[in-house]
C-alpha cells in the first residue's frame, strides 16, 4: 500500500532529556517528531530531538546542489513553550544557513495582567536572550516566520509553494493535494494549557496530544478532534500506579498509558502511540507500560528514538 506520510521520532522523553545506560532502548531525547509529506518536512516540538535531524537537513542540502538560490524550507509546530519543547531550538542547524527559511507556529502565551508580551516570537527571543544563550535568534541569518496561532487558524502546505499559509477553519476549502493541519488549545496542562495539532493529508490524519491529562470517561473534545485518525501520539508519561499514589502526580497535567489506551479506542483510531515518557522511567519500565497497554488497545506502541512509521 503507498504511504503518503513519513513520521519519525526523533525525542520521546518529556520534562528533561534524560541520556544514559538505562535509556538506551527507548531514547534520552526530548519531545520531538519529524513530519514529512510530499516535499515538505515539518517538527512536532523543537526538544532536543531536533538537534541531530537539523544537522542530517543541513548536511543533505549544502551537499546536494551548487544552486546558489535553492532554499532550504522547514516548518516547526510548537505544542506548548515549557523548556523541554523549545530546548533544542537554539541548537537546530537551519537557523545559522542563510539559504534557510523557516516558519514556526505555536500558541500565544496568557501571562498575569500586567505581563508585557505574550506572542510566541517574544518567548522565542527570551530563550536565545543573551542571558541564556550566546547568539540571539533575530541575529541567526536564517529567514523565520514566527506566527502565535489563534483559535480557528489552520495552517496550509500547497504543492505550488513551500512556505505554509495561515487561514480561518470556517471559510476554508482544501483542495485534495493540500496538506491541513488544524488545531485547537486544550486546557489540562499548567497553566497556559497546551495546542493539539491534527495533521490531514489524502484521508489520512495523524493527531499530536501530548502534555494533557486525560478525564474520567475520556477528553471528549480530544476524542472528536481525533476520531477515526491513522495516528494517535497521545501523552503517557505515567503509569497507572504512578496516577493514583503519588499525590502530586494527579493534576499535573500528564496522562496514563491506561487513559491514552480510552482515547484511542473511543476516538476509534488505527494506530496509537505512547509519548512523552516520564524522564524516570527506564526501558524496562517502559516496555511493561507498553505491554499493559496493548491489553486495553492492541495496537498501541511506546514511541522510541529512531522509529519510522510509514502512514
Ligand atoms: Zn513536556
Ligand atoms: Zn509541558
Amino acid at each position: 500500500m503507498s504511504h503518503d506520510f513519513t513520521v519519525t521520532f526523533l525525542g520521546v522523553r518529556g520534562s528533561i532529556p534524560v541520556p544514559g545506560p538505562s535509556t538506551l532502548k527507548i531514547g534520552g531525547n526530548s519531545s520531538c517528531v519529524q513530519i514529512e509529506i510530499l516535499n515538505h518536512t515539518f517538527f512536532l516540538d523543537a526538544g532536543t530531538g531536533i538537534i541531530s535531524a537539523g544537522k542530517k537537513l543541513v548536511n543533505t542540502f549544502l551537499t546536494s546542489s551548487s544552486d546558489s538560490h535553492k532554499q532550504l524550507f522547514t516548518s516547526i509546530l510548537i505544542s506548548h513553550t515549557h523548556h523541554d519543547h523549545i530546548m533544542g531550538l537554539p541548537f537546530f542547524a537551519p537557523l545559522f544557513l542563510q539559504q534557510s527559511h523557516i516558519s514556526i507556529f505555536g500558541p500565544s502565551i496568557y501571562g498575569p495582567i500586567n505581563y508585557p508580551h505574550t506572542d510566541l516570537q517574544y518567548v522565542l527571543n527570551m530563550l536565545m536572550d543573551q542571558m541564556f544563550f550566546p547568539i540571539d535568534l533575530q541575529e541567526t541569518p536564517s529567514i523565520k516566520q514566527i506566527i502565535s496561532l489563534k483559535p480557528q487558524n489552520q495552517i496550509v502546505f500547497s504543492p505550488q509553494t513551500s512556505i505554509p499559509e495561515l487561514v480561518q477553519q470556517n471559510n476554508f476549502n482544501p483542495t485534495s493535494d493540500q496538506i491541513v493541519i488544524s488545531q485547537y488549545r486544550n486546557y489540562a496542562h499548567p497553566k497556559n494549557g497546551v495546542l493539539v495539532y491534527k495533521i490531514s493529508f489524502n484521508g489520512k490524519t495523524i493527531v499530536y496530544a501530548t502534555d494533557l491529562e486525560s478525564y474520567i470517561s475520556g477528553d471528549q473534545k480530544l476524542i472528536q478532534f481525533s476520531m477515526n485518525a491513522d495516528l494517535l501520539i497521545h501523552d503517557s508519561q505515567y503509569t497507572e500506579e504512578q496516577y493514583m499514589k503519588i499525590p502530586s502526580v494527579q493534576g499535573f497535567g500528564h496522562s496514563t498509558a491506561e487513559m491514552a489506551c480510552y482515547v484511542a479506542k473511543k476516538a476509534n483510531v488505527k494506530q496509537l502511540l505512547l509519548y512523552h515518557h516520564d524522564p524516570n522511567h527506564s526501558d524496562d519500565e517502559i516496555f511493561k507500560k507498553e505491554i499493559k497497554a496493548k491489553e486495553l488497545f492492541p495496537h498501541a506502541q511506546a514511541a522510541y528514538e529512531g522509529l519510522i512509521l510509514k502512514i
